[in-house]
């Protein structure tokens, strides 16, 4: 399963593209609370011109690969209100 850091913002663009039915973790540091998303969330859209991988992604066919991943980094993880 890949994951997309910010250098790779256009590869995270065609894996999204490529899987709409996808997941998308977003690995945030402080405090270590990953956020889940649908690969079609609009939440994971900017509109500001800045790239999206300014948070690490880590995109998978299945939310649970994501959340196990999640918790094998040692956080905690939520899905989504408003896609999941
Ligand atoms: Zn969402």
């Amino acid at each position: 399963m890949p994951m997309f850091g910010p250098s790779q913002e256009d590869e995270y663009l065609s894996w999204k593209r490529e899987h709409p039915d996808g997941y998308v973790a977003n690995i945030a540091t402080q405090p270590q609370l990953d956020m889940i998303h649908k690969s079609g969330c609009r939440t994971l859209n900017r509109h500001d011109g800045k790239a999206e991988t300014h948070y690490l992604k880590d995109c998978a066919d299945d939310w649970k690969v994501l959340s196990a991943n999640s918790r094998q980094r040692g956080h905690s993880y939520q899905l989504c209100d408003i896609c999941l």
